[in-house]
C-alpha cells in the first residue's frame, strides 16, 4: 500500500465515497464535510502541490472540479460554492498529494469562513509597483 493516503484511496486500498472517476481524476466526498457535500478532486498520478503539477494534469483536474461542481449544485442546491487548494504545510495542507476542495455555501453559518484581513493601506504605490517588476521579471523568463 502506498505511504500517501489519497494514492491508496485512487488504488482502492483505503475506502472512499466515490462521487466522480475519469482517466486521469478521482472525486470523492472529503470524511470532514465541512459542508453538506463537501468534495475533493484529486489527479489520479501522485504530484505534492501546484507547484508540482504538470498542466495536463491541472486541464483535467479543473475540467472534473467543474463537472462535479455543477453536480453538487443541482444536487444540494446551495447558494454558492468555494473551491480551496491549499499549498504547504504553511497554508493548511494536511495531505500532500493534490487536491481541490469544494465546498457548497448554504449561509455565513454553514461551517465554512476564510479569514480575509484587509492590509491594502499599508502597501503605497511605489511598494506595489516594486512587486509589480518582481513578479514581470519572473513571467517573462
Ligand atoms: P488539506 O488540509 O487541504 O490537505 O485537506 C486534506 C483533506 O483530506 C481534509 O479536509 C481531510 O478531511 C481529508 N481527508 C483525509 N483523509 C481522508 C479520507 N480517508 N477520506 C476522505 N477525506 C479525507
Ligand atoms: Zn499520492
Amino acid at each position: 500500500m502506498s505511504s500517501c493516503i489519497f494514492c491508496s484511496i485512487v488504488a482502492g486500498d483505503i475506502p472512499s465515497k466515490k462521487i466522480y472517476e475519469d482517466e486521469h481524476t478521482y472525486a470523492f466526498f472529503d470524511i470532514s464535510q465541512v459542508t453538506k457535500g463537501h468534495a475533493l478532486v484529486i489527479p489520479k498520478h501522485h504530484h505534492e502541490n501546484l507547484f508540482d503539477l504538470p498542466e495536463s494534469e491541472l486541464t483535467s483536474v479543473y475540467q472534473s472540479v467543474q463537472k462535479v461542481a455543477h453536480a453538487l449544485k443541482e444536487a444540494f442546491s446551495p447558494a454558492g460554492l468555494n473551491l480551496v487548494n491549499n499549498n504547504g504545510q504553511a497554508a493548511g495542507q494536511t495531505v500532500f498529494h493534490y487536491h481541490v476542495h469544494l465546498i457548497p455555501r448554504y449561509d455565513v453559518t454553514d461551517g465554512f469562513g476564510a479569514k480575509w484581513e484587509e492590509h491594502g493601506s499599508e502597501y503605497t504605490e511605489e511598494k506595489f509597483e516594486e512587486m509589480r517588476v518582481d513578479v514581470l521579471k519572473k513571467l517573462s523568463n
